[in-house]
């Protein structure tokens, strides 16, 4: 056997566990040896729940479902009832007099529940149970028998429980690692590499097995400057786990693996990045605070320090790339705007006959005496673009320079030959040579814009918006449009805590906006219980017949398959609607926006919103995404509890768009307190970032932010709570990766780069 055989050359599958092993994305052994439990059962010292004995104490280790309260029909006692289950089977569990006990207790995840069995033996159940949540993947206190001997070579009772899929279960890969870790390897040559110290001898008695001849990507002065253990140990720690304190350990390892793996990447593409060329971008200062004199108000601090760390970019001799988060409102636009002025009136280089840029004799590059660097912006829908080609066409409107816009279906430029101070409607094929030709110098647009077709003559900045909506994939394409390297900016609102964007940014440089500007009215918000909605209804008509308009958020829905949840949502959304026109808003026009409707659907109907046609938007939280209708000023969020903090924050930014002042109802669906408790953390803070963390800290990471999206596991999003790890691990990414680019020394750990930047740009 060896880490990199199919596992079907091993096993023995049926098409079951194959379509399951598929679908787990696990091929080969290496894979299996990944898929690490997600919890640990201890035999013996707690019961099973298919095995109970009435009148005995029992402690269980599974998960709740089907929780409900009811009223019993005679004492009028509240009972609330539901199942407990673990991998043996199932018993009911009921809670006397504790009506909210539901809205407290975990509908997924692991518990551990204590109590006397009641009943009798064909019908057990337990009574007022104590419960405790277990954090995911932590083996528990007490589970282990030799917590206080790690020394002991004796393993333990405790046995690992891996995450199943329909086909095959937690007690397949217990077997299979089984005899993993008992098969002789293929090719003795390989196991002249033993595992380091006692190890060696305590898992091979002698005989060589897998552990043997899998090589540890990270470097040994690495694993003990953070005193990991190496990879063997790791392993067995984790499916045969023998004490508490060597699976933390192996735990902190594998997420430091992953992570390191991860800045690995981003620091590659840093590197790759600072090894290109840019276009020189003359008296940007200049330029950047001669367009600042014409705003009507001064700018914050914050976008202040954005703007010169920009210009600061544009005077290195690579190009910049960096992040730009501000919550929203903070004024990105501002920050793009005023740095796209200094490139546009920058004058393209002069470049020789070899494509090399021509000097002058001091060093400097010599630029043509016409023309103009140009700039393209790019945003995530064909309204935003618009919007934006309107503010740019404001912003720039007394510069002698053109600007287009590009989306799937509209060409515009501006200013119109006929009617200067207007745009027209131009044809795409002339808008495409006046790109490519640099007579356009701004161009604002959708994914359009990073279509084959597109080509520019100097490319030298490139902003995009909201830039999570676009895949990794997406902002290379549009940066290697020119020929020297544009400067590259990514504008985000959606706030994430400091250690997930030291990740997943890591190619980035980060520069915040975390300061909105002065005489911003915070949005008015307030929890409102399920009987009282017609106080949040009333605050609707008050603001529509004031002429304002209203967002109405439905609740997002869970549901493990994306094509189903999209059609899921647009039905909630599409009965929502009907409900409120027939029942509440008789008087008002309601307009629907979900995603499973197709772009150009989705564009009438935010055109029908923006225009006042409808007054009420019924949605669900695709709106999230920098809509700007400054006359919406109230926004209802159903079922607010199944939202992220951060993701609420959002949704209501929608409203905070005047002078008037703008109005939140948060609408939960169960009246849980620790429901009500996370959420009153928005009647009280308006900083996104604060809320991010807040999130993190209150549901963990892989619940915010869609791992898949990232390529990151639930083991690497648990360490994004521990900022020492992610500090250390981005640390030595970029040691390494200055000394040694192509991690040619280290060819184990380039393999394991190479997989997970295969992983993170899988988008
Ligand atoms: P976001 O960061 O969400 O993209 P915008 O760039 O859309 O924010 O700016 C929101 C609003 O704030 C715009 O109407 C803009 O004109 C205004 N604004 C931006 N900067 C300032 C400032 N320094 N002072 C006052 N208003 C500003
Ligand atoms: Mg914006």
């Amino acid at each position: 056997m060896h880490p990199d055989d199919l596992i079907e050359r091993h096993f023995r599958l049926i098409p079951a566990q194959k379509a399951a092993l598929k679908r787990l994305k696990l091929g080969t052994i290496r894979n299996l040896l990944y898929h690490f439990p997600s919890r640990y059962e201890a035999a013996g010292t707690s019961g099973e729940a298919a095995r109970l004995i009435p009148g005995t104490k029992v402690t269980l280790i599974g998960s709740l479902s089907g929780l409900k309260p009811r009223k019993l029909w005679k004492s009028k006692r509240n009972v609330t009832e539901g199942w407990f289950e673990d991998t043996s089977g199932r018993v009911k569990v009921m809670w006397f007099n504790q009506p909210y006990i539901a809205s407290y207790l975990p509908k997924a995840g692991t518990v551990k529940i204590s109590g006397t069995v009641g009943g009798n033996v064909e019908r057990p159940y337990i009574a007022n149970p104590e419960v405790e949540v277990m954090p995911a993947g932590v083996a528990t206190e007490g589970l282990f028998s030799d917590t206080n001997n790690p020394k002991s070579e004796v393993r333990s009772s405790v046995f690992a429980v891996y995450p199943e899929s329909r086909g095959v279960t937690s007690k397949w890969f217990y077997h299979a690692l089984e005899r993993v870790f008992a098969r002789p390897v293929r090719n003795r040559a390989h196991a002249q590499a033993r595992p380091e110290g006692a190890l060696g001898r305590a898992i091979s008695n002698g005989a060589s097995n897998v552990l043997q001849v899998l090589d540890d990507p990270i470097p040994k002065e690495v694993r003990e400057r953070y005193h990991l253990p190496d990879l063997a140990r790791s392993l067995l720690a984790m499916h045969k786990p023998k004490n508490q304190r060597e699976t933390e350990a192996a735990r902190k390892r594998f997420a430091f693996e992953e992570i390191f793996a991860l800045q690995l990447t981003r620091a590659q593409e840093r590197a790759e990045n600072d090894a290109q060329a840019s276009f020189p971008i003359t008296d940007s200062e200049e330029h950047a605070e001669r367009f600042l004199e014409t705003i009507p108000f001064p700018p914050t601090k914050a976008q202040k320090r954005a703007i010169a760390d920009i210009l600061a970019d544009f005077g290195r001799s690579h190009p910049m790339a960096r992040l730009l988060e501000g919550d929203v409102g903070s004024g990105k636009t501002l920050v793009a705007a005023a740095t796209a002025y200094a490139v546009v009136n920058s004058r393209p280089p002069l470049k020789l006959a070899s494509g090399e840029f021509a000097r002058l004799p001091d060093g400097s590059v010599a630029n043509r005496t016409s023309g103009t660097l140009q700039v393209a912006y790019m945003a995530p829908t064909e309204i935003l673009a618009g919007q934006h080609f309107q503010s740019f066409i404001e912003y720039f409107s007394h510069l002698p320079i053109n600007i287009a816009l590009l989306t799937g279906k509209v060409c515009k430029k501006f200013p119109s030959k006929v009617s200067r101070g207007e745009a027209t409607n131009i044809s795409r094929a002339q808008l495409l040579k006046w790109v490519e030709n640099g007579e356009i110098a701004m161009i604002v647009g959708t994914h359009a814009l990073i279509q084959k077709s597109v080509a520019f003559q100097h490319l030298a900045y490139v902003i995009v918006d909201e830039q999570h909506r676009f895949g990794t994939r997406q902002r290379r394409a549009l940066a290697h449009k020119g020929d020297a390297s544009p400067h590259f900016l990514s504008m985000t609102a959606t706030p994430i805590p400091r250690t997930l964007s030291l990740t997943i940014y890591g190619d980035l440089d980060i520069s915040l906006l975390d300061e909105l500007p002065p005489g911003r009215v915070m949005v008015k918000t307030a929890i409102v219980k399920s009987g009282e909605r017609d106080i949040a209804y009333e605050a609707v008509r008050r603001e529509l017949s004031q002429g304002r308009q209203a967002y109405i958020i439905c609740p997002r829905i869970e549901e493990p398959d994306p094509s189903k949840w999209n059609a899921l949502q647009a039905k909630s959304v599409k009965t929502e609607a009907k409900r409120l026109k027939k029942e509440v808003f008789q008087e008002f026009e309601i307009g629907l926006l979900h995603g499973a409707m197709k772009p150009k659907e989705k564009d009438d109907a935010m055109s029908r919103f923006t225009s006042g046609e409808t007054q009420i938007l019924v949605a669900t939280s695709v709106v999230e995404v920098g809509v700007n209708v400054p006359n919406a000023t109230i926004i209802l969020i159903e079922g607010a509890e199944r939202f992220g903090l951060a993701q609420l924050h959002q949704l209501r930014g929608r409203v905070q768009r005047s002078t008037h002042t703008p109005f939140c109802f948060l609408l939960p669906e169960t009246s849980g307190a620790a429901a009500a408790k996370r959420l009153r953390a928005l009647e009280k803070t308006n900083d996104g970032f604060k809320l991010a963390e807040a999130d993190l800290e209150a549901r963990g990471a892989g619940d915010l932010y869609g791992r898949q999206q990232w390529g990151v596991t639930d083991l690497g999003m648990e360490a994004l709570k521990n900022v020492k790890l992610i500090r250390a691990a981005r640390e030595e990414a970029e040691r390494l990766i200055q000394t040694d680019v192509t991690l040619s020394t280290y060819p184990t750990l380039r393999e394991r780069v190479e997989r997970a930047s295969a992983e993170s740009h899988r988008e």
